[in-house]
């Protein structure tokens, strides 16, 4: 009896894995996942998932002239303004890493992000100290005041809020939550360049991933081995500009006003979190390599680097990460 059960649970069929993808954030997202049920369908999904997304976006898209996040930032100064619940969890995980990284991740950089040239008026010409000055005074997010009990959000001078390094992250949150929702355990969402795995691969077993090098001339990739988890990296080698031999990256040092100009090339951060690994990535390349790997050793955070040297790309990762990576055969 017991092994006529086991035998009838080894022949039911699986459902087929489906596989979705679009443009969404500026970007495009890529999602395979294993058919929830029956009256799910790729065109369907697809439909349902544009929706989701356009929703996110009305929320947290500074493109969008009405959308929540642009109505908080033409807020008046001094008071308290409510929010929907799901913008106040994004700036509260954004704070939260802002702390954690002393001030690397900053919200409130767009001044400086503008300034530089890689806002939404492109230019490569370099600012001044007394622009810089200038514009180091617009930032801060630690000007702004989140009230837990009414989910409200008290800006206390003029802040222009940027969520374009967590919202991908957060966004890949959004769709595996709703994934999950539907009943599927097996899944890769992926936008952006930022992701969430969970269960088994079309292949039947975890899902692997590789980073990328940047170094395009030598590709090849380090292939690492997932449970459940997100994955976010952050490079500068792919946005940046060049000036007397200096290179530019669009990712702003809020304590100093300039971009980083250190030689950490590409940092990969693990985390259950889409939305905290992405925010962290981000405020890891800003804090360079070695402080990465006190901070990541201190609060276990599996993170991989690149670093640029004089011998070529070097890599290091944290303790934590060591069990994510492939053995090497
Ligand atoms: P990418 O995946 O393109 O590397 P990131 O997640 O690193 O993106 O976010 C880059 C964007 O974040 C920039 O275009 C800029 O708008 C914003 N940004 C730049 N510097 C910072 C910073 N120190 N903290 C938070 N956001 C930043
Ligand atoms: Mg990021």
């Amino acid at each position: 009896m017991l092994l006529l059960l086991f035998l009838a649970a080894c022949s039911a069929k699986q459902p087929p894995f489906l596989q979705i993808s679009g443009s969404t954030m500026g970007t495009s997202y890529h999602i395979t996942l294993r058919q929830p049920s029956d009256e799910w369908t790729e065109k369907t999904l697809k439909e349902a998932l544009d929706l989701r997304l356009q929703a996110f976006n009305q929320l947290a898209s500074t493109y969008i002239p009405d959308s929540e996040l642009n109505r908080l930032n033409s807020a008046p100064i001094g008071e308290g303004h409510a929010v929907m619940p799901m913008l106040f969890d994004i700036l509260l995980l954004a704070t939260e890493v802002s702390w954690l990284s002393n001030g690397a991740f900053d919200i409130t950089v767009a001044p400086l992000v503008d300034l530089w040239g890689f806002g939404p008026v492109r230019h490569e010409v370099k600012p001044d100290d007394k622009a810089v000055a200038a514009a180091l005074e617009q930032v801060g997010f630690d000007q702004i005041e989140l009230d837990l009990l009414d989910k409200t959000v008290l800006k206390n001078r003029k802040l222009h809020i940027d969520l374009s390094a967590i919202a991908k992250g957060y966004g890949v949150d959004v769709v595996a939550l709703w994934l999950e929702s539907l009943g599927t355990t097996d899944y890769l969402v992926e936008i952006g360049g930022e992701m969430r795995v969970a269960g088994l691969s079309p292949r039947g077993d975890q899902w692997r991933i590789g980073v990328e090098n940047p170094d395009v001339s030598n590709p090849e990739t380090v292939p690492i081995r997932l449970g459940n988890i997100g994955v976010a990296t952050s490079g500068d080698y792919r946005n940046y500009f060049e000036e007397d031999g200096i290179r530019y990256s669009h990712t702003i040092d809020p304590n100093t006003g300039r971009p980083i100009t250190h030689n950490l090339a590409s940092v990969t951060v693990l985390d259950p979190s889409c939305a905290f690994a992405d925010a962290m990535a981000t405020a890891f390349l800003v804090m360079g390599g070695d402080k990465t790997m006190k901070l990541a050793e201190q609060l276990q955070i599996p993170v991989y680097l690149i670093e640029k040297s004089e011998a070529g790309f070097v890599r290091r990762y944290s303790s934590a990460f060591a069990s994510y990576l492939e053995q090497e055969k």
